[in-house]
C-alpha cells in the first residue's frame, strides 16, 4: 500500500505514462478534428487531460460522461446514456454456477456480447466442453460445436472474470487503472488504462481482453444503457473485462448472462444477504472454486446437483 507522502510523485508518473501512451491518439484526433467539428477537438483535449476516475470531482465525472455520450453519437450515430451508478452499501456480489444444469448452449455468451457492447470478435464468457470427471482445463474444448450439445461423456464449464477478492490483475497495474469496487466488482477505468497488458499476464483465468480495435458494432446493435466502469463503448488499445453487468446489477437487475440462461444454472446475488439464494448455495452445497490454491479468492463458485 502506498504512503500518502508518495502521492504527488505517483500521480505525476501516472499522468506521464498515460499521456505518453495517449500522445499518438491525441495527435491523431487533433489532425482529424476538422471533419468532426470543433466540439470533438475540445473533447479530444479534455480526454487527454482527464484524471483517473476515482480522483475526479463530481463535476469532472459529469463532463466525462457527457463526452462519452457525444463520442458515441459521432462514432455510431446513436444516443447512449452513460451513468456512473455507485456500488450499493451492504452489497457484495457473488456468482455460483450449477455445472449439472449447464448444457453448453452459450446463450450466456451471446447475451453478454449484446448487453456489454462487445466487439463481435470478443467474448467475456467462455464455455468449455470438459471430459466428465476432469477439471484439467487443458483437456477442455473451447471451440466445440454448439449444435451438438450436450455431448455424451462431457460437461460444460462456463468461465468469466471471477471478481477475485485478492486480484493479481489489480496488483500488476502500474498506474491504478483497475481496482476492486466496494461491491467486490473489479473494474477498469478505460480512459486511464494505457494498454500495457500487465493485468492480462497476471490473471490466472484469462479473463481480460485487449481491444485491438474500437468495438465493431452496428448502430442498431448498441445497448444505449451504459456505465462508465462497465459496458460503454471502449477505446482501442485498452484492456476490458466482465464487470458483473454493473449497469444492471447496481439497479437491482440480473446480469444478462443469468437472465439468458435457459436452464437456471446461474445463481447471482448479494453475498452479504443471509436470505439470498447464493448464500443458500454456499451454505448447503459442496461448492468449489477454480485455482483456489493461488489465493486469488474468486467470488465465483461451482457446484453440482447431488
Ligand atoms: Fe482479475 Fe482475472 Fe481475478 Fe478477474 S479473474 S479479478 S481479471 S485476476
Ligand atoms: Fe493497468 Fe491493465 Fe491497463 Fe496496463 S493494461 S494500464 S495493467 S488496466
Amino acid at each position: 500500500m502506498s504512503q500518502d507522502s508518495d502521492r504527488p510523485a505517483q500521480l505525476a508518473r501516472r499522468r506521464f505514462l498515460k499521456r505518453l501512451a495517449a500522445g499518438g491518439a491525441a495527435a491523431g484526433a487533433a489532425a482529424s478534428a476538422p471533419a468532426w467539428g470543433g466540439s470533438s477537438l475540445a473533447d479530444a483535449f479534455a480526454d487527454f487531460f482527464q484524471d483517473q476516475y476515482q480522483r475526479m470531482s463530481p463535476e469532472e465525472v459529469r463532463e466525462a460522461l457527457a463526452r462519452i455520450e457525444r463520442k458515441a453519437k459521432r462514432r455510431y450515430g446513436v444516443e447512449i446514456r452513460c451513468q456512473d451508478t455507485p456500488a450499493v452499501p451492504g452489497v457484495v456480489f457473488g456468482y455460483a454456477l450449477n455445472i449439472s444444469k449447464c448444457r453448453g448452449y452459450r446463450d450466456c455468451v451471446h447475451a453478454c456480447v449484446r448487453e456489454n457492447n462487445l466487439s463481435r470478435d470478443t467474448q467475456y464468457i467462455r464455455v468449455i466442453e470438459m471430459p466428465k470427471g476432469s477439471l484439467d482445463l487443458n483437456q477442455g474444448d473451447h471451440y466445440y460445436a454448439a449444435d451438438l450439445v450436450p455431448r455424451e461423456g462431457h460437461y460444460y464449464l462456463p468461465m468469466q472474470c471471477m471478481q477475485c477478492d485478492n486480484p493479481p490483475c489489480v496488483k500488476a497495474c502500474p498506474i491504478e487503472a483497475t481496482w476492486r469496487e466496494p461491491d467486490g466488482v473489479v473494474v477498469v477505468d478505460y480512459d486511464w488504462c494505457f494498454g500495457c497488458r500487465y493485468c492480462m499476464a497476471a490473471c490466472p483465468y484469462q479473463a481480460r481482453h485487449f481491444n485491438w480495435a474500437r468495438p465493431l458494432l452496428a448502430p442498431d446493435e448498441i445497448n444505449p444503457d451504459t456505465h462508465y466502469l462497465g459496458n460503454r463503448p471502449r477505446p482501442r488499445g485498452v484492456v476490458e473485462k466482465c464487470h458483473f453487468c454493473l449497469q444492471r446489477t447496481r439497479v437491482g437487475r440480473q446480469p444478462a448472462c443469468q437472465e439468458a440462461c435457459p436452464t437456471g444454472a446461474r445463481i447471482f446475488g448479494n453475498l452479504l444477504d443471509p436470505d439470498s439464494e447464493i448464500r443458500y448455495v454456499l451454505e448447503h452445497k459442496a461448492v468449489f472454486r477454480l485455482k483456489e490454491d493461488l489465493g486469488t479468492e474468486p467470488k465465483f463458485w461451482y457446484f453440482r446437483d447431488a
